[in-house]
């Protein structure tokens, strides 16, 4: 059945580092796809983990965005300030038996081949006075789900990981909880992000329907790889995006889409350019290589 809610996309990069050329793709293709469809498009800062987060990240972020004319429907939401939002989630999965406490150190997880030792599901164990992390109970399910560029998906997670932590032991919300919680706060139809991500989708499609929430629809678009044939990260120190060159900017993102914008609009605005973007959008065209 075709859905006729508005589309809301979002794009909702961690801070770990100013925009680069890779996640300038990843946030505008989630742009162009929820504004080629009268939908609204929202940014969501993903601040954790204040200790991979150099201060000036966000401010970086934000003024990039702006920079490239990629303006958000409403002000922008920061994790930072949802913590009371994950407490109560947690507090609820607890209750329903889909989340517990594991005070396992590493050590003990390398002893158990790197699996989780199923005995902290168990709640008599959880009375332990040491520190504790929070982990999200998976199910044996089969996960499906349709990728809207990818096609259909199929992931039985629980063979694959041990349960993942949604609470770190220092206090920390991990994101594969928070992700959820906000997409459903926020009324996300649409998810667009990075290929990276796609294993991650089966464990949030877990989440959500512990939740009793509707999952959103996922594309996942191929990260943008550099020479090395490494994703451009912070990590691999991707260079910060010159926000003197906003056009030539969108043009190589919208090139690296494999969008074809007309040379001509390199002369342009960035406003033009993301005009003619939206009119002319085929996710359909954006290449399935490199992931
Ligand atoms: N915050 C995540 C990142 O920067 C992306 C989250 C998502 O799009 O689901 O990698």
């Amino acid at each position: 059945m075709t859905s006729l809610r508005t589309y809301r996309g979002r794009f909702a990069p961690s801070p770990t580092g100013p925009l680069h050329f890779g996640s300038l793709v990843t946030a505008l293709a989630s742009y162009l796809e929820a504004k080629s469809r009268q939908g609204l498009w929202f940014i969501r800062i993903e601040d954790l983990d204040p200790l991979r987060e150099p201060p000036e990240a966000t401010g970086e972020i934000l003024h990039s965005l702006e920079t490239h004319h990629l303006f958000p429907d409403a002000p922008v939401l920061f994790q930072s300030r949802r913590h009371e939002a994950y407490h109560s989630v947690i507090d609820y999965l607890s209750g329903i038996g889909r989340a517990y406490r594991c005070s396992c150190s590493r050590k003990q997880l390398q002893a158990n081949h790197g699996r989780h030792p199923l005995r902290c599901r168990d709640v008599s164990s959880t009375t332990s006075t040491q520190p504790y992390a929070m982990r999200f109970a998976l199910t044996d399910e089969e996960c499906h789900w349709q990728d809207q560029l990818l096609g259909p998906q199929h992931q039985t997670v629980r063979a694959e990981i041990h349960d993942p932590v949604i609470m770190r032991k220092e206090g920390f919300f991990a994101y594969q909880l928070a992700v959820v919680v906000d997409d459903i706060e926020q009324g996300i139809t649409d998810v667009v992000r990075g290929s990276d991500l796609l294993d991650m989708t089966a464990q949030q499609l877990q989440i959500y329907r512990a939740l009793g929430a509707t999952p959103p629809n996922w594309l996942h678009i191929p990260v943008i790889v550099n020479d090395q044939g490494q994703k451009l990260s912070k990590q691999n120190r991707a260079p910060a995006l010159d926000n003197q060159a906003p056009v030539e900017n969108l043009f190589a993102a919208l090139t690296a889409l494999n969008q074809q914008p007309p040379q001509p609009l390199l002369t342009g605005s960035a406003a033009d350019l993301l005009k003619w973007a939206c009119t002319h959008w085929n996710r359909g065209a954006v290449h399935l290589t490199s992931r």
